[in-house]
């Protein structure tokens, strides 16, 4: 049995997530049983690239002081940490990242130390899909908590506590994984080696203001003003995923977790605590494309429209300045530099290049015509 804490937050005060927060976690067992002074607690953010906090892409800044401030006040020394997506340059963007967020003022007015991934070594460890090189801090720290944002995700459908451990892998590493794994659930078995590799104490996830649609960065802001707590992920995300309006057996991202047993995920299993007895739906909150597809059709029925219906990346050149996050992302080469065409015998469709592209002109279209003409009768 897993629980799972949920507690109602409307703002980002410090004072009343330091309140919340803290409740929470009483009904945990309370800090005690996870922290003690002078040890050292790495938060891990999610820092999915340089966005503003307003856009729900990153976890609030706020959300990380008011943590931070608990921690130093029972004496420990905090880290933020993560690595953002993506390259620009041939750089990845986290330093960037951190300016961007707040996270680097927070830090800085609070006492805490940043620890780009990027930059501070890793640690080659043997894993379920062979040797990984994970950033170095995950395995100097004491205790970590990872701290991730609740978003849609328009390939992976959600992203939550499991899918936030994909940063522990350091800068543009990420794209070798990706194209490795270019599915969800492929791209699973990753998140969970990650997870089995890597101690992570306790989750708590910044559901204050969520993404929708098409996560998790050109989706839409939503105020679902929860704040969840547990020291599972996979129960955490079962409980998220229903309160969006999913059932995590119906996403195969977390197949691999599932199978392996790495936490709870049937109700039955999971207590829900805090402010709710059960998930609370989050009404009207918009799923991705790609989730109403699967919905609206039974699978056999999908597999045939599938190609019919299929929604490409494409560059909106009146969007695009030309940063090049996208070409320098993309796993396979696929999109040209100059003309930020995209070869579509070449894309494995990972949505890496919607994903990171931080101004929206990366848009999911239907090239066929019968498929743009289905997907209206659908409302898709
Ligand atoms: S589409 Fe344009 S703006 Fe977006 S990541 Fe690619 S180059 Fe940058
Ligand atoms: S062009 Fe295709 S393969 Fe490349 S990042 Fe975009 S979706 Fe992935």
């Amino acid at each position: 049995m897993s629980a799972v804490i949920i507690k109602s937050c409307n703002n980002y005060r410090v004072e009343d997530l330091i309140d919340i927060i803290n409740s929470g976690i009483d009904l945990l067992g309370g800090w005690g049983k996870f922290i003690r002074p002078q040890m050292t607690v790495l938060l891990k953010v999610n820092l999915i690239g340089p966005k503003t906090p307003d856009t729900a892409a990153v976890t609030h800044p706020e959300f990380v002081r008011a943590i931070t401030r608990i921690l130093m006040e029972r004496k420990c020394k905090v880290w933020i940490g993560d690595s953002s997506g993506g390259a620009i340059a041939g750089i990845s963007p986290t330093g960037r990242s951190f300016i961007v967020s707040g996270l680097e003022r927070v830090a800085i007015e609070e006492g805490a130390k940043i620890k780009n991934f990027d930059k501070e070594g890793v640690m080659g460890i043997d894993t379920s899909v062979g040797k990984m090189y994970l950033a170095k801090p995950l395995f100097e720290a004491d205790f970590i908590i990872n701290l991730p944002k609740l978003k849609t995700h328009s390939a992976g459908i959600y992203t939550g506590a499991v899918k936030n451990l994909f940063g522990c892998i350091p800068g543009l590493r990420k794209a070798a994984y990706h194209k490795g794994a270019p599915n969800p659930k492929e791209f699973g078995t990753v998140l969970a080696a990650i997870y089995e590799s890597v101690n992570v104490g306790l989750h708590i996830m910044d559901g204050i203001t969520a993404m929708q649609g098409e996560g998790p960065t050109a989706g839409t802001v939503y105020h679902a003003e929860k704040i969840l707590l547990s020291t599972d992920p996979l129960a955490l995300d079962a409980v998220a995923s229903k309160m969006i309006g999913i059932n995590i057996e119906d996403n195969p991202i977390f197949d691999a977790a599932r199978e392996r047993k790495l936490g709870e995920w049937k109700s039955q299993n999971i207590e829900v605590e805090g402010d709710y007895l059960t998930p609370p739906k989050l009404p009207k909150f918009k799923l991705p494309r790609a989730f109403k597809l699967r919905k609206k059709v039974n699978y056999g029925l999908m597999v045939t429209l599938i190609d019919l219906l299929k929604a490409r990346p494409k560059i909106d050149e009146n969007h695009c300045t030309n940063c090049n996050m996208c070409v320098e992302s993309c796993p396979v080469y696929a999109i040209d530099k100059m003309t930020k065409i995209i070869n579509y015998d070449k894309c494995i469709e990972c949505m890496c290049c919607h994903e990171l592209c931080m101004y929206n002109a990366v848009k999911l279209k239907r090239e066929k015509f019968i498929g743009k003409v289905v997907s209206k009768l659908l409302k898709i």
